[in-house]
């Protein structure tokens, strides 16, 4: 049968020359000009008046691994720093599935109708490292907040370390606070040393666990429960009602076994259903009752003041570590004191001690 496909001359797909493109389809099509950067004035007047195009900006600057935007970003933070302060700050945490965008969009839409303010919603996500893209506080995951006029959520910062993404997490706390907003969150996924992190810069750490086959206290780190100041089951809802409660009594046995948290406040174990909002307000009262409780015995100022001196310290650790380890010398050295180490021909604490020497030394220079 004649077919055009049996011409050995058919290529299949074939393109044809097109016409001459129009100069341009819109003769009043304007490009627009480079947007200017910024002055630090401009972006600390644009926070501290609330505009939320200019905080998005600055904290841009603060993820930016770039010098010369991490000096205008430091300038920035410590200008606001005198306006920052005056919220309440809430670490959420649980593994991934445990209802936290569910829970947190509804929890975020009861305090903005239960009080007047703003809500800014934050990440620290350790897998971001990995994975190159966060999905810890992507808007699409909080349906009812992303569009609410008084919420910012953030995804979590990508670039680097653990101690760099959490530091720059708190330094967009600075400045949402500078900008209005009194209410933070900051999600974390329920995985290990991000909760420390993100206990190091909030108030009150409210853990979501789940009920389930009955063995679910094996699988939650002790150091994990040790820092909640309230666990919230999740999904009491439907048949799993029964089992929500159950382990709700197993949680308060086992904290009953802990030692007796500094701030003197009693954590407390509720259950709720996030996805039936059910039970989200006695998850506020709790958080209010405990803010109420370590304003007046003076824990929620001591915390505070031991999680700066932290970040004091954490900043000055991950200088000094960035500093040696980029330093070219040391990096050259580094690896051959490594192998020197493995095969036995010096200790440890010889191959240290000399590096450091020689980082010190060329310090001098
Ligand atoms: P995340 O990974 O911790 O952020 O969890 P998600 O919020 O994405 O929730 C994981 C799944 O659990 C989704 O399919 C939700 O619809 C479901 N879910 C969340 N909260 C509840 C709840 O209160 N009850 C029930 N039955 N399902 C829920």
């Amino acid at each position: 049968m004649e077919h055009p496909e049996n011409n050995e001359k058919y290529k299949g797909l074939t393109v044809n020359a097109g016409i001459e493109q129009p100069s341009s389809v819109n003769p009043y099509f304007k490009r627009k000009a480079r947007k200017r950067e910024l002055s630090v004035q401009e972006f600390v007047e644009g926070i501290t008046k609330g505009d939320v195009t200019i905080l998005s900006q600055a904290v841009t600057l603060v993820e930016s691994v770039r010098p010369e935007h991490q000096a205008v970003a430091q300038e920035v933070i410590e200008k606001c720093l005198p306006y920052s302060g005056n919220s309440i700050r809430v670490g959420i945490s649980g593994v991934p599935g445990a209802g936290k965008s569910t829970s947190i969009d509804v929890f975020g839409l009861h305090v903005l109708e239960r009080s007047a303010g703003k809500l800014a919603v934050l990440a620290i996500d350790p897998s971001s490292e990995r994975s190159k893209g966060s999905i810890l506080g992507d808007k699409t995951r909080m349906e009812q907040l992303s569009v609410h006029p008084d919420s910012f959520i953030r995804p979590s910062p990508s670039a680097g370390s653990l101690g760099g993404v959490a530091r720059k997490t708190r330094e967009t706390i600075i400045l949402c606070e500078a900008a209005g907003f009194n209410k933070i969150f900051v999600e974390t996924v329920g995985v290990g040393q991000s909760e420390t992190a993100v206990h190091s810069m909030v108030d009150f750490f409210l853990l979501i666990q789940l009920a389930g086959t009955g063995d679910e206290l094996q699988g939650i780190k002790r150091g994990i429960m040790e820092m909640a100041d309230g666990i919230v089951i999740n999904k009491a809802d439907g048949n799993n009602i029964d089992k929500a409660n159950l382990a709700a009594t197993q949680f308060r046995n086992a904290l009953h076994l802990f030692p007796a948290p500094e701030s003197g406040w009693t954590p407390r174990v509720l259950t709720y259903s996030g996805f039936y909002n059910k039970g989200v307000k006695e998850i506020w009262d709790m958080i209010y009752d405990y803010v109420d409780f370590v304003k007046a015995n003076g824990y929620f100022e001591y915390r505070r003041n031991e999680q700066s001196k932290y970040w004091m310290y954490e900043t000055i650790n991950e200088q000094l570590r960035d500093s040696f380890y980029q330093n070219t010398v040391i990096e050259a050295m580094l690896a051959q004191q490594e192998q020197q180490v493995l095969q036995g021909s010096l200790t440890s604490f010889v191959a240290a001690k000399h590096l450091l020497d020689t980082y010190f030394n060329e310090l001098k220079k």
